[in-house]
């Protein structure tokens, strides 16, 4: 149940939310919601003690992941940019980049702090992957 309480700092009422009301119905990063978001580029499934790099394709969705990496959908940066490049008055250049979204569990629940070693090893390893497709990319950039 709803409660309202005093908050002394801002001399004010504020009114609280038990931790169940204020978890979202129907959350795009949650395992069965994966047509909510972009496709996965990686959806990393363990399976008889070894980890498959899976991809989603439009009529196929990985399910049973443990890690999931898709698009972002309102990315700050883009490889579809303008050649805009200025000194003056300020210095600008285009937001050239990458933006991904980086699901660590499969558990809506699980924190940073909860994740198991185990799964922070996945977490690091499809990291490192990620990291050295970038650097491919960086070279034909350039
Ligand atoms: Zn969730």
């Amino acid at each position: 149940m709803n409660h309202i309480r005093s908050d002394y700092d801002q001399n004010k009422l504020t009114i609280i939310l038990p931790n169940d009301e204020t978890k979202p119905i129907n959350c795009s990063l949650c395992p069965g919601n994966e047509n909510m978001t972009n496709l996965s580029i990686v959806s990393l499934v363990a399976k008889d003690g070894m980890l498959q790099r899976l991809q989603d394709s439009a009529d196929n969705y990985i399910i049973n992941w443990t890690i999931r990496i898709f698009e972002s959908s309102n990315p700050v940066v883009s490889t579809k940019v303008d050649e805009l490049y200025s000194d003056s008055p300020l210095y600008m250049e285009p937001a050239y980049g990458y933006h991904y979204i980086v699901v660590a569990s499969s558990k809506h629940e699980e924190t940073f702090a909860t994740i198991s070693i185990e799964q922070w090893s996945n977490i690091i390893v499809i990291l490192q992957d990620r990291l050295r497709w970038l650097y491919t990319k960086k070279k034909s950039h350039m």
